[in-house]
């Protein structure tokens, strides 16, 4: 019943057992490949709905897979690192992971992870014929899964292009960490407040808007991120 590919990378046998059987079992299409070479070639060939990957794998690492995914593909990826620094976690969604998460991890966990992203993914395909956003010299496109600062077309993620749009939407209005962690995610993480920090630095990084004081999101310190309203002075 359930249309979604999912493809997962992971080089030991058995946790790539027990997760492709928990998502087979979940209803999904589910393909198993042991290393990064083999991800990309996968994610060519497939076209998955989603990428579960680990990031310590033989010869090329996660996060160089993920980043090869995200420089042509409009595809999540969900981390799966087995330690538990904060640099890791950093790391992986600077590249481009949508969410990570820390072994060992439950199963139900990471499938209530996956409903949550690919959840994501429908929301922003229904919101496809919604109309575009502009915001000073920015235009948020979701018809064509666009962003345009000026004439210059931005790369940004599924994740990065909803909170974008989200915020972008309704300027002025102060979205709260846990807010955007409900609406856009779908859930609450642990780690909560710092996972829409760095998508947001990411975002921002993307932008060139890493000044002082931005010119699109502003920080609301200690409650969450804000899109500038026209006019207000930066
Ligand atoms: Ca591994």
């Amino acid at each position: 019943m359930n249309p979604f590919d999912i493809l997962v990378v992971e080089d030991e046998e058995a946790i790539a057992e027990a997760v492709s059987a928990r998502l087979l079992n979940e209803g999904y299409r589910v393909r198993t490949v042991h290393d990064g070479l083999q991800a990309l070639q996968a994610v060519a060939q497939q076209r998955p709905d989603l990428v579960v990957l680990d990031l310590m794998l033989p010869g090329m690492d996660g996060l160089e897979v993920c980043r090869e995914i995200q420089k042509s593909d409009w595809i999540p990826v969900l981390m799966l690192t087995a330690r538990t620094d904060e640099a890791d976690k950093v790391a992986g969604l600077a590249v481009g992971a949508d969410d990570y998460m820390t072994k060992p991890f439950s199963l139900r966990e990471l499938a209530a992870r996956v409903r949550a992203i690919l959840r994501r993914m429908e929301r922003i395909q229904r919101g496809a014929g919604a109309e575009a956003v502009t915001r000073f010299d920015l235009t948020v496109d979701p018809a064509r899964r666009r962003v345009l600062q000026g004439e210059r077309e931005l790369a940004l993620t599924p994740l990065e292009f909803e909170i974008l749009l989200t915020l972008a939407r309704h300027p002025g209005v102060v979205f709260a960490r846990e807010q955007l962690m409900d609406r856009i995610w779908g859930y609450r993480d642990y780690a909560g407040g710092r996972v829409v920090d760095s998508h947001v630095a990411r975002i921002r990084r993307k932008l060139g808007d890493e000044a002082a004081e931005p010119r699109y999101i502003r920080t609301v310190h200690g409650v969450g991120y804000s899109f500038r309203e026209d006019g207000e002075a930066p």
